[in-house]
């Protein structure tokens, strides 16, 4: 059984549709996908209609990526679950995009000043009606010529500090969870290892984390070392948390891929023991 609970489309930074996106999720022997973009649910309802209509082996779990603020940092707590209908969470979601409206008219402001103008436009051009990120500026950046690669963006123009960089406005981390668990969903920590930050750091953010009442944690994401998946799931028991697994998948890479490498220790307690889907997974993984 494989199990993958965290995705992208081209809702938000993802390059595939959700048709898409779930035809390759079949195609790589996935059985439950979590579709999670940023800040949106949009892509969810052309997925679960493309399963239904064309009738593909795979459970789709609506879900949904939340950028947050926590002690000055970005933290992303993945929502699993959620019902994409709720009036009220879709409200919180449209809050959000206003903010990475706005924050993105602040960074093509900064780059203006830094020579690098009408940024906006083709940003907005390159979203196409997507949730506005990063990614987006970063494959503008590298289509016009000012970086070599996506990872050369981020250490030059839009990484922590850099010229455009603009610190996060986001929703609290704790006042996320509450939206997700409103919305019926489970709150996930995602990709801890991703933040930069040391031991000490984690074990607050770990803290912080079970003191908002958050679910699960993700502890395996493929570039995960199997002692990190360890020591992680250590520190989660010490909060009662329960264990996530995503790729991340974004886009068809050579290190990256849906299902893959989403290996969980036998001793863990995935955070879809209670769902439908334990009784066939039992617990379970293997690629
Ligand atoms: P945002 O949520 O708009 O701040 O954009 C963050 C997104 O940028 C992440 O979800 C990643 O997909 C992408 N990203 C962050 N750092 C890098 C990097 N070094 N190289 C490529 N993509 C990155
Ligand atoms: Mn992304
Ligand atoms: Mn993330
Ligand atoms: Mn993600």
């Amino acid at each position: 059984m494989k199990i993958d609970l965290h995705s992208h489309t081209f809702c938000s930074d993802g390059v595939l549709s959700p048709t898409e996106l779930v035809i390759r999720a079949v195609d790589k022997g996935v059985d439950a996908l979590a579709i999670t973009d940023h800040d949106t649910v949009a892509g969810l309802a052309e997925a679960k209609e493309s399963i239904s209509k064309q009738q593909l082996p795979l459970q789709l779990i609506n879900g949904v990526e939340i950028s947050t603020s926590w002690q000055n940092f970005e933290i992303h707590i993945v929502g699993l679950n959620i019902d994409p209908t709720n009036a009220c969470f879709l409200q919180q979601l449209a809050s959000q995009q206003q903010r990475r409206l706005e924050r993105a008219e602040e960074m093509a402001r900064r780059l203006a000043k830094s020579n690098i103008p009408d940024v906006l436009p083709a940003v907005l051009a390159l979203a196409n009606g997507a949730a506005l990120t990063r990614t987006h500026f970063a494959r503008h950046l590298v289509n016009i010529g000012q970086a070599s690669s996506m990872n050369n963006v981020f250490k030059k123009f839009l990484g922590r500090g850099k010229i455009g960089y603009v610190p996060n406005s986001w929703v609290e981390m704790a006042q996320a969870v509450q939206w997700i668990q409103a919305a019926g969903g489970e709150a996930v920590l995602a990709h801890p290892l991703k933040y930069k930050i040391n031991t000490k750091w984690l074990k607050r953010l770990l803290a912080d984390f079970a003191a908002a009442k958050g679910d699960a944690v993700e502890i395996i994401s493929p570039q995960q070392t199997p002692q990190q998946r360890r020591d992680l799931w250590a520190l989660c028991q010490q909060h009662g948390f329960s264990a996530s697994v995503g790729s991340d998948f974004h886009q068809p890479t050579t290190w990256n891929e849906l299902g893959k490498n989403l290996y969980l220790p036998d001793d863990v307690l995935p955070v879809w023991h209670h769902w439908p889907l334990a009784q066939t997974a039992k617990g379970n993984l293997s690629n």
